[in-house]
């Protein structure tokens, strides 16, 4: 979110390939959007090579807030987010835990690695449908969420491709995954091997010994995907 003059912000989403690099080379790829800072002596550029990236522009604080709590639900640094929060969001809902904590609209900037991070801390398997934990499974999962980003901001976030901070430097996050991206290694809690499936559409890592997955949500047998 950037304030600009005259009580207009601009508000962005980086997207998967999107980044923000303040003066950066002249021959620096993919530029979208040029920033003049009003200092005049300064560039801020918006560089995305899939284009997926998103910029609206909102006048006043009153659609600033409300686009916001259009898209976003609770904050997970804010204390907003606890065990009895999720309880009672995930009550009747069959999705996967997984579904639930990607949707922005329950719990604000979880995305797929803090997903997976967060699941396994919490022991919860990603495919358990969100309506079934039990109590102490929802308070572990809040505490998760947060001590997962809170470590991911330490680590100055997770570079797989193309994240960086605006003076062009990584993140370093991707070094301290425990499951996401570590298939077949040993988990850091028991050593059992840490699997990959698709929950919620996406990629994911688990380890099916700390997080038994839920009964009736089998693994398919690995030779009938050859026939897929
Ligand atoms: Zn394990």
């Amino acid at each position: 979110m950037w304030e600009l003059e005259d009580d207009a912000f601009l508000l962005m989403h980086l997207r998967m390939t999107g980044v923000l690099l303040l003066d950066p080379p002249p021959d620096a790829p993919y530029v979208r959007v040029r920033f003049v800072l009003d200092d005049g002596a300064h560039e801020l550029r918006f560089c995305d090579p899939r284009r997926f990236g998103t910029g609206e522009i909102a006048v006043g604080t009153a659609a600033r807030d409300a686009f916001f709590a259009a898209r976003l639900g609770l904050e997970p640094l804010s204390g907003e987010l606890t065990g009895a929060a999720l309880r009672t969001m995930a009550r009747g809902r069959h999705a996967p835990i997984k579904a639930f904590l990607l949707d922005q609209r329950r719990v604000a900037g979880v995305g797929n690695i803090y997903a997976d991070e967060a699941l396994f801390r919490a022991r919860i398997h990603p495919l358990r449908p969100a309506g079934t934990l039990k109590r102490a499974q929802y308070d572990a999962l809040a505490v998760a969420v947060r001590e997962t980003l809170l470590a991911g901001l330490a680590a100055g976030g997770a570079t797989i491709d193309d994240f960086r901070h605006a003076d062009g430097v990584s993140g370093a996050f991707q070094n301290e995954f425990l499951v996401h991206r570590r298939r077949g290694e040993g988990c850091p809690v028991c050593g059992g091997e840490i699997v990959k499936f698709v929950a919620a559409g996406r990629g994911t890592y688990a380890c099916e010994h700390c997080q038994p997955r839920p009964r009736g949500r089998r693994s398919r047998p690995r030779g009938r995907a050859a026939h897929a």
